[in-house]
């Protein structure tokens, strides 16, 4: 069904939130304009887990069968001991999903890969994206948002939508939000092309190992041509002034030093040009995404630890039931922007928490304990379907 498209609706931020956002509104027929601070469109350079539960939203979008296509299929995934290299875990995985491209199934993609997906996906990008706008200001009225961008360049807008990551503009401008609060962890990430390791047995494909204080996760993109790692290791302090930004791979490597040599071998083929970290930040839950004619979405909204890969799983949901509710609502804004926080706010505090909590588990101090499946703990939340939710 189109929703009339009298509405102009900006969103700040075109990471996986704001552009799924956008082709879901788009594919309603709705008029949107997307504010990105980047000069060029591109993602980071490592791997993501795209969730059965999010994987559904493509499968809405009609790009199901694109995303299946940038999936390295894991047939298993496990546990292995961190100084013996022993496998305490192994969890075989539905073959039908893993290997079948017409089947809704948790995918694991290259994040450039499927950003540059969801870009090409948008309708008409040259008139609606403006790259090099680093939203500086917002004010709105009561007919209008206005937006400022360090550019020198304003904007109106009826709605806007704040998908503008953890750092959100959008939020620390409209709202009384507290600042950030560092985790304790600090995370890497890494890209390594499979050749350079080509003697390590990667069975289970997916597979994580962790100690009380560390932990390091690996599984294959790029039709396992890349080997995807992110290791995490708890601080107590973080004195970059950076969340994210290149590191040297020493600095890793020193982490992991005393591990099974797989671990180490992986990390030290990493070039010097694909490793980055960053300080893992979470803030208390907001009772109110919505001021005025302003919302939030995605990790702006609900910034959401990578304990359990579903920050990205998170924003991906909220772009279809946002678009739902608009369509269910037509030109009813208000309505449509309350029914969507109503529908979405129980569910993301939800996996912001556990996947919180989820850090003490993989780094717990009993080994036993700490030698669970990667999906142990989720419970039913891959059940969720952005498709048929209740709205
Ligand atoms: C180590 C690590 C591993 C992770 N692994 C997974 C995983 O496997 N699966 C998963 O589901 N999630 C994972 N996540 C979480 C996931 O990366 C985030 O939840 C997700 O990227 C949030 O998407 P977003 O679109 O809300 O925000 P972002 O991806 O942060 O995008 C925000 C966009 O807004 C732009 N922007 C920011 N400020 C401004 C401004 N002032 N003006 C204009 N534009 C602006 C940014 O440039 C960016 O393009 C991981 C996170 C980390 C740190």
């Amino acid at each position: 069904m189109s929703v009339s498209n009298s509405l102009k609706i900006g969103i700040v931020g075109a990471g996986i939130g704001g552009l799924t956002t956008a082709i879901a509104l788009q594919q309603r027929g709705m008029q949107v304009v997307i504010y990105e601070q980047a000069e060029k469109l591109a993602e980071v350079g490592a791997g993501l887990t795209i969730s059965k539960n999010a994987a559904r939203v493509f499968e809405a979008l009609g790009l199901g069968e694109q995303l299946a296509a940038l999936d390295s299929p894991c047939a298993n995934m496990g546990v292995i001991d961190h100084l013996s290299g022993d496998i305490l875990v192994y969890e075989p995985r539905d073959q039908k999903e893993t290997l079948s491209s017409n089947v809704i199934a948790s995918r694991q993609v290259h994040r450039a890969d499927l950003h540059k997906l969801l870009a090409a996906s948008l309708i008409d990008a040259d008139s609606c994206l403006n790259l090099d706008h680093r939203l500086q200001d917002i004010s709105q009225g009561t007919s209008q948002v206005k937006l400022s961008f360090a550019n020198g360049q304003v904007d109106h807008c009826d709605i806007v939508i704040g998908a503008d990551g953890l750092k959100s503009a959008v939020r620390e401008r409209l709202y009384s939000s507290e600042p950030a609060n560092f985790t304790g962890f600090v995370a890497w990430r890494g890209l390594v092309d499979r050749t350079l390791v080509k003697d390590i047995a990667l069975d289970p494909q997916f597979a994580t190992y962790s100690s009380n204080d560390k932990l390091f996760v690996r599984y294959p993109v790029r039709n396992g041509d890349l080997i995807n790692y992110v290791a995490i290791a708890r601080k107590d302090d973080f004195l970059s002034e950076s969340w994210a930004e290149p590191a040297d791979v020493s600095e890793v490597a020193a982490q992991f030093s005393e591990w099974h040599q797989n671990v180490s071998d992986i990390i030290l083929a990493t070039p010097s040009d694909k490793c980055m970290r960053w300080a893992l930040f979470t803030r208390a839950p907001l009772n109110n995404w919505i001021n005025g004619r302003v919302c939030l979405l995605g990790d702006a909204a609900h910034p959401t630890t990578p304990f359990f890969g579903m920050g990205a799983a998170m924003a991906i949901e909220d772009s279809l039931i946002l678009a739902r509710c608009f369509e269910a609502e037509n030109d009813n804004w208000q309505s449509a922007l309350e029914r969507y926080q109503r529908a979405r706010m129980a569910r993301t505090n939800h996996i912001q928490q556990i996947s919180l909590e989820r850090a003490e588990s993989y780094m717990h101090n009993d080994p036993a304990k700490r030698a669970m499946g990667p999906s142990s703990g989720l419970g039913n939340a891959m059940d969720y379907d952005p498709r048929t939710a209740v709205i």
